[in-house]
């Protein structure tokens, strides 16, 4: 294709797209409140319906709420290829996690729509139910569920804060599908999104091509040691929980410099009781994050966190337990979906750059149902979960062009 014959989406119908939707459940410093399944989340799954049907796509709901969006392609037997991500947001959120991604898709049978192209297979563009994991605490619950991976009953029973049940809730708002689970048969599935941190940005890439997720385990850690006299217990007499959990600090922290470049391991909580200045703490309960994009290497810092847990334990005289609390598997994205977006990049002249996502997303659920991969854009300031997030129409202008050359690509296989 020539530069001139390629087709391209429309970047300011995109940006006023999302511009629209950000009016929905906005805040006052120029962010978003969506939460899944509330007023502000119906009213955007309407304005995203409309859109839609304008576009001239057919609409189904499944039972978990998803919403696909439909356009035919020439032969509509073949699997579809889909495209999508999330309308819900944080309750401080911005105007770009998760929408750019449904919006492109739009806008990407938008511009095909322009063009008058048609496609061999079908393309479908998703919104997926409760993503972020805000008000329901299981996040990506909708594409777990069409995934296959988590049970419809599982997502059904969700329970918010308020008591309301997440199938409650998909009654109440008019999105509880008749859709039956379908047939599982995709070509392909593509997911664009902002980075959500700093290295796009700041090494000055448009594109990011995403090549895997990292896996995340958490763990709860208590610590029992005794409780004593500050002032009477001699120190070598001592068993100080606090103290094995500084040492267990230092470890943990050391793991992950072990593994570097691409570990992350965190202590982000640390409960002391009884948490009084004149007692030696008797126990201290802690959580560890670790993170890593290989499994096998996830593996072996667990089994290393096991035995230098074990180690100060017997050191300082204390009792250790260790509960996993969470585990999501590395992720790591078809192959030939990555050299997709990597080419589409690349013949649309867009710098780019091979990427991990740290954070996790639907389409990291997506791969254990069909060939999947994740396109990123820079966003200012690496920020986000936060009202301030930012993208430049520029970027969002790249992103959406590749994700449109990466689906023309799979939907003429
Ligand atoms: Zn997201």
């Amino acid at each position: 294709l020539s530069q001139r014959e390629s087709p391209r989406i429309n970047g300011q119908r995109l940006w006023d797209s999302l511009m629209e939707m950000a009016k929905i459940g906005a805040t006052d410093k120029g962010g978003c409140c969506r939460l899944a399944l509330t007023d502000e989340d119906r009213a955007a799954r309407d304005l995203f319906l409309t859109w839609c049907r304008e576009a001239g796509c057919s609409v189904r709901v499944d039972r978990m709420g998803n919403i696909f969006g439909r356009r035919s392609g020439a032969n509509d037997e073949l699997a579809p290829v889909l495209m999508g991500s999330h309308l819900d947001t944080q309750p401080t959120g911005g105007r770009f996690d998760g929408i750019y991604g449904v919006l492109a898709g739009l806008e990407v049978i938008r511009a095909l729509d322009d063009t008058g192209t048609e496609t061999e297979r079908p393309i479908e563009v998703v919104n997926w139910t409760n993503e972020e994991g805000s008000r329901f605490v299981s996040p990506m619950v909708g594409s777990g569920v069409f995934a296959g991976v988590l049970d419809l009953s599982y997502g059904l029973s969700r329970q918010a804060a308020d008591g309301a049940t997440l199938g409650e809730e998909l009654q109440r708002i008019g999105y509880a599908g008749d859709d039956e689970e379908r047939d599982p048969d995709l070509h392909a599935y593509f997911e664009l999104h902002i980075e959500q941190g700093p290295i796009l940005e700041e090494e000055g890439y448009e594109i990011g091509v995403v090549t895997h997720a990292q896996g995340v385990r958490w763990y709860e850690l208590t610590l029992d040691g005794f409780e004593s006299h500050a002032g009477t217990t001699p120190m070598d007499r001592r068993r100080d929980a606090l103290l094995g959990a500084a040492r267990v600090v230092e470890m943990v922290n050391r793991i992950g410099l072990d593994n570097a470049p691409s570990a992350c391991t965190t202590v982000g909580v640390v409960r002391v009781f009884p948490g009084s200045p004149n007692v030696i703490p008797g126990r201290v309960v802690l959580t560890v994050d670790n993170r890593h994009p290989e499994d096998e290497v996830l593996s072996k810092m667990d089994r290393d966190l096991r035995a230098d847990i074990t180690e100060i334990a017997r050191d300082l005289g204390l009792h250790a337990e260790l509960v996993e609390t969470a585990d999501y598997a590395a992720v790591t994205f078809e192959e030939d979906c990555i050299a997709t977006v990597r080419d589409a990049a690349e013949r649309l002249g867009y710098s780019h750059r091979d990427i991990i996502s740290g954070a996790g997303h639907d389409a990291c659920y997506l791969v254990r149902k069909a060939p999947t991969s994740m396109i990123f854009i820079p966003c200012v300031g690496g920020i986000s979960h936060n009202e301030s997030e930012d993208a430049t129409p520029e970027w969002i202008t790249a992103g959406a062009n590749v994700l449109l050359h990466a689906i023309l690509a799979k939907a003429a296989e």
